[in-house]
């Protein structure tokens, strides 16, 4: 197995996905060094195709799993037939000193095999907001500048969703969008009418409502409707690193991926003044390699991209990588999903949709735009929808035997729900950093999280509670209640920061291209570039970022500058 590359890319996730392809595309021979097993798309989907009766627990984890699982047990989409893409809680330990819930998934393909696919773009307001409104630093590139990159990862992945022309949420390059059910185009038509702001549309999803010959060339196909896209879907119907990046790039002939590889730290050459490559440890025989490339990113997932990197210590870089500043592990934000509304829909008993629709519909942001006009600064987007419940309401007495089976077999009445993603501050004091005594089964120090809500966050929560409700009442939704699940952060799986882009290298890590200002040739380019969190999903904005630094990176090697 060589050991030189021309670019290493640190774990084959999301962004990952995306580096490798690009590079590769482009020439480079690039190795993607990933902690995790391998997982081939198909052959390691083992649950795609099961029913729902043939898993021993009905879909359920048995009581001594959650018991010894606390945390990786709660998070969305976790379950029997998806356990296998998340990581035990006990193999991976960390510490928080304020409550941080860090959801992770460890294998080829990372998250990207499990993630919900929400996929709208950032408004032009998100880039700007939080340096007019006082809350954030400038981000060094505008909305301009990245919406071409928005459009060549929206054709390759295959996003669906309408051209609504709003512009707290751009149009990007879509696919089809799925269809809304009969209460939903009317309670889209209701808030239209009540509001001249607010604008319910049909989800931006990773989902091939249409296969393009792009996408039958990934070897996709389109999507079924079927909803159990978390098991990893045989058709390739949602984007993955898996069914899409990895096999594409794969096919170059410049891809080498290598599991079971936990990268440990940068190596940095003082005498050339750049990274030469990283020190990886074997995940199961502990053997540390050294690998050598002449660019180098990092697309472990945010908070791990932010412990590697604090474990890159050097004479040049005593406190981190790149740390000149001490900034790094600092200013960690992530996304605020704790209010949600639900409520019942009268009528519509004759009507009924086909099939499992996986894309939620959506309300764009209609706070703060283009001024800060709240006692809050930032804003919220929220998914929604409508279904039909089965069973009769009131339901059955004893909720078992044969009445109970009858009554389920029947359509029931229709509901409606609302949930809240909202924006949350770039602090100083929300941070990472490495502990000090503990160490991980790789000897590598334990991160200690130390991330906690504001005041911010709790006035954008209760204008969402108070409008949303406000809102569905005046379109007639009955039996209205509000809940805030008082998750704590990280529940939400969008953390992002502590190695944040920017313009001054006095307050930031990284430069327009997502490069380290003190050490151009490793780029940054997953979540924990970002210098604020905007409202919006942010996945496909790590793709669009990946892909621009990966070109960019390419360029300057062809100039000599790296
Ligand atoms: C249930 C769920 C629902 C979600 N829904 C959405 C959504 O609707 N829209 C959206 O935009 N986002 C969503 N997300 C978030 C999304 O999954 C992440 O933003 C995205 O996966 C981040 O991409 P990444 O490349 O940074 O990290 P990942 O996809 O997590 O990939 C990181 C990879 O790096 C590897 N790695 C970590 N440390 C090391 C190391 N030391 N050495 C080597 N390899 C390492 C990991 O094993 C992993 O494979 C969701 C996530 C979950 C879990
Ligand atoms: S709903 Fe679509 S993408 Fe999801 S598993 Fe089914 S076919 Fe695949």
């Amino acid at each position: 197995m060589p050991t030189t590359y021309d670019a290493i890319v640190i774990g084959s996730g999301i962004s990952g996905g995306w580096a490798a392809k690009e590079l590769c595309d482009q020439g480079l021979k690039t190795l993607v060094l990933e902690r995790g097993r391998n997982v081939v798309h198909n052959k390691d989907y083992p649950t795609a195709n099961m029913r729902s009766w043939e898993f021993p627990h009905r879909g359920e984890m048995p009581r001594a799993f959650v018991d010894e699982n606390p945390l990786i047990t709660q998070a969305a989409g976790f379950g029997e037939d998806t356990a296998h893409f998340f990581i035990k809680d006990k193999d991976h330990p960390y510490q928080q000193e304020k409550p941080f819930e860090w959801i992770r998934g460890y294998q080829v393909g990372g998250k990207s095999l499990i993630w919900g696919r929400a996929c709208p773009r950032w408004s032009p307001n998100e880039f700007l907001s939080p340096a007019r409104d006082g809350y954030g630093i400038e981000w060094p590139i505008s909305y301009a500048e990245i919406a071409p990159w928005y459009s060549h990862v929206e054709i390759f992945s295959g996003i669906c969703g309408n051209r609504d022309g709003l512009e707290a949420m751009p149009d990007g390059e879509y696919l089809p969008p799925f269809e809304f059910n009969c209460p939903e185009k009317d309670l889209q038509k209701k808030i239209s009418a009540h509001y001249k702001d607010r604008y319910m549309i049909q989800g931006r999803w990773a989902q091939l409502t249409e296969a393009r010959e792009i996408h039958l060339r990934q070897g996709r196909g389109q999507c079924q409707a079927r909803d159990l896209c978390m098991r990893g879907c045989p058709f390739g119907g949602y984007f993955s690193s898996v069914s899409s990046t990895l096999p594409w790039a794969q096919r170059t002939g410049n891809l080498t991926i290598q599991p079971f590889s936990v990268v440990h730290s940068i190596l940095y050459d003082d005498k050339k003044g750049k990274a030469i490559g990283v020190k990886v440890i074997d995940a199961n025989t502990h053997h540390e390699t050294d690998y050598f490339a002449r660019v180098i990113f990092m697309n472990a997932s945010a908070l791990n991209s932010n412990l590697i990197l604090l474990n890159s210590i050097s004479s040049r870089f005593p406190n981190g990588f790149g740390n000149d500043n001490g900034l790094l592990g600092k200013y960690v934000c992530f996304q605020n999903y704790r209010g949600s509304v639900g409520g019942s829909i009268e009528g519509y008993e004759d009507k009924y949709y086909y099939g499992r629709r996986t894309a939620e519909c959506m309300m764009a942001n209609f706070r703060n735009l283009g001024k800060n006009d709240m006692d809050f600064v930032g804003g919220y987007m929220a998914f929604m929808g409508c279904y039909r419940e089965r069973g009769t309401e009131p339901p059955v007495d004893g909720a078992i035997g044969a009445a109970y089976k009858e009554a389920m077999s029947e359509a029931g009445p229709w509901k409606m729900y609302m949930y809240m993603q909202g924006e949350t501050v770039p602090k100083e004091t929300n941070h990472v950093r490495l502990s000090t005594d503990k160490k991980d089964q790789w000897g590598i120090p334990l991160l200690v999280t130390s991330v906690d809500y504001d005041n911010n966050d709790e006035k954008l929560l209760q204008d969402f509670l108070t409008q949303s409700s406000e809102m569905l009442d005046k379109c007639g939704v009955k039996d209205l209640h509000t809940y805030d699940n008082h998750w704590a952060p990280g529940r939400d799986i969008h953390e992002m920061g502590g190695c944040r882009m920017g313009k001054d290298p006095r307050t930031s890590l990284l430069n327009k291209w997502n490069q380290f200002h003190q050490c151009k040739n490793v780029f940054v380019t997953d979540g924990a570039c970002m210098t604020s969190t905007g409202n919006q999903s942010p996945s496909i904005l790590y793709m669009a970022l990946t892909a621009r630094a990966a070109t960019h990176a390419v360029e300057e090697m062809k100039k000599g500058n790296l």
